[in-house]
């Protein structure tokens, strides 16, 4: 049946023309690599950069990687991290539908349409046959049995239902040339080159043909990718130039690595995205430092560091993208996230910290307002907050050689006569700001002749029990609330008049 001329030209008139479109195409593996959301971020920025159009494509057609809400982790993480597409599965758009296991159909129609041109051929070859073949060659390349049947035989063939296979023609001499916006000009010879299977004996593509058809048929004018793509891009230049269609410009980048013989890998434990945050990294956090894991701006911006998204979009250029790979360095990651954190409003910040305060401060009288403000600087992720405020709720067991500090001037014997000290002075104290809480512990200081350390430090040690805490004394003794602080204080009292037999 000769193919259908108006439904191709139908297809071609919807590829919109004119502006920069590039598209993110992940798998639906159930997590975000941090090579992937790189890959995304760069793909986004190309397009943000030069007003153009982001599309989201769903790559599915490798059935037995799905794993089930998959796609809803790839839609959460790209909001999260405001990569926000123009078309996709969930928004439509010209060129859709966006997944590909719902272009199935497109697909064959392709490969017929390559058939016809001569960039393809039916290979009949049983499975006995290949495997045969791979025993010789030990290299598993098909040896093009199929190419040289006649018209009459491949008719016979299909007439009599023998299962097939479509395979790229690929040319038996010469070589391919194709041009990288990173990795320069590559020239492979063609008789290296597999005739690849385009579409399987059950119907559907395999991943390369796909993804050469969606990004013509979805008119993408630059393809970013990681660069373990790189040696099936002359395959994919051959298809191109077969079908009569333009190559887009091809950006491969080099791998992300956990050091400096290995590539980063969720198997071996390496964080994905969702463990970043999970770990208590800020989405913003994560993408500033993903954005420099590879690329690095120039000119009079060539030393900075810090960039929100949008500053990313004006200021990323492909120029900038590294051959090079680049190592994953968690401890620079958490400088930024650290910077990240005290650049939040206070607002913001309680937002962020409530939940991870609340994991062990339980207590509802304790106000979390008052104890995000105390954390804001001193945090580096948001998962160190909650051993950091674990004294609020309860009072951890302390040894007495706590109250003993030499810059503060305090012993145990000192710390007992501050506390007592203390005790009937709060008490009297009507009113519990801050502010009182403040000016009456200075001035009993005052009275007393001592420096405000020496009153402070034993406080301090009294109502939290450890040496190190978000805050002084005066702020944890104005969130615990006047009885609570006067228990503790006793209870500070108690352990100091108790010589030890
Ligand atoms: N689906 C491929 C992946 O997840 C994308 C490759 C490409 O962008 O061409 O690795």
């Amino acid at each position: 049946m000769p193919l259908d001329k108006n439904w191709y030209a139908d297809m071609e008139a919807r590829i919109p023309k004119g502006g920069v479109r590039t598209r993110f195409a992940p798998s639906p593996t159930g997590y975000m690599h941090v090579g992937n959301l790189r890959t995304a971020l760069y793909t986004w920025l190309i397009a943000r950069h030069s007003n153009g159009t982001f599309i989201l494509r769903i790559e599915d057609t490798d059935q037995g990687r799905l794993v089930e809400g998959a796609v809803d982790v790839i839609y959460q993480t790209m909001q999260q991290c405001g990569l926000i597409w123009d078309e996709g599965p969930d928004l439509g758009g010209p060129v859709g539908p966006y997944i590909q296991t719902e272009r199935r159909d497109l697909y064959g129609k392709y490969a017929e349409l390559l058939l016809e041109k001569g960039g393809a051929y039916r290979c009949f070859c049983d499975k006995e046959r290949l495997e045969s073949l791979h025993g010789e060659s030990g290299l598993g390349g098909y040896d093009g049995h199929c190419r040289r049947l006649t018209q009459e035989e491949t008719d016979a063939k299909l007439a009599a239902g023998v299962p097939y296979v479509i395979r790229q023609k690929i040319p038996e001499t010469g070589s391919t040339t194709f041009h990288d916006v990173v990795f320069g000009d590559i020239t492979v010879e063609n008789e290296t080159l597999d005739d690849q299977v385009l579409i399987k004996s059950d119907g559907l593509p395999t991943y390369n043909f796909a993804n050469v058809v969606d990004d013509h048929l979805m008119g993408i004018t630059h393809v970013v990718r990681g660069s373990e793509y790189l040696s099936s891009a002359p395959k994919y230049n051959l298809l191109y130039e077969a079908f009569g269609w333009e190559v887009p410009q091809y950006i491969h980048c080099a791998p992300v690595m956990r050091d400096a013989h290995n590539k980063m890998s969720k198997r071996h434990g390496d964080p994905s995205y969702e463990d970043l945050i999970e770990q208590g990294y800020l989405s913003e956090a994560v993408i500033n430092y993903v954005a420099l894991l590879g690329w690095s701006p120039r000119g009079d911006q060539a030393e900075r560091e810090f960039f929100t998204l949008s500053e990313l979009a004006e200021a990323f250029d492909i120029g900038g993208i590294s051959k090079s790979p680049a190592i994953f360095d968690l401890e620079k990651l958490t400088y930024f996230n650290a910077a990240y954190l005290r650049g939040l409003t206070p607002e913001d910040f309680h937002e962020a910290a409530e939940p991870y305060i609340r994991q062990t401060v339980k207590d509802p009288a304790l106000d979390t307002r008052l104890i995000a403000p105390l954390l804001q600087a001193r945090c580096e992720r948001l998962t160190d907050i909650p051993e950091k405020v674990d004294f609020f709720d309860t009072l951890p067991e302390y040894g007495k050689e706590l109250y003993t500090n030499k810059k503060s001037k305090t012993n145990e014997e000192i710390s007992l006569d501050m506390l007592q000290r203390t005790v009937p002075m709060l008490e009297g104290l009507q009113d519990w700001s801050q502010e009182v809480i403040h000016d009456a512990l200075i001035g009993l200081a005052g009275t007393l002749g001592v420096k405000n350390a020496t009153l402070m430090w034993p406080l301090r040690i009294a109502v939290a029990g450890k040496t190190v805490t978000p805050g002084g004394a005066v702020e944890i003794c104005h969130i615990l609330g006047k009885a609570e602080v006067l228990d503790r204080v006793r209870k500070g009292i108690d352990l100091l008049s108790h010589t030890p037999s």
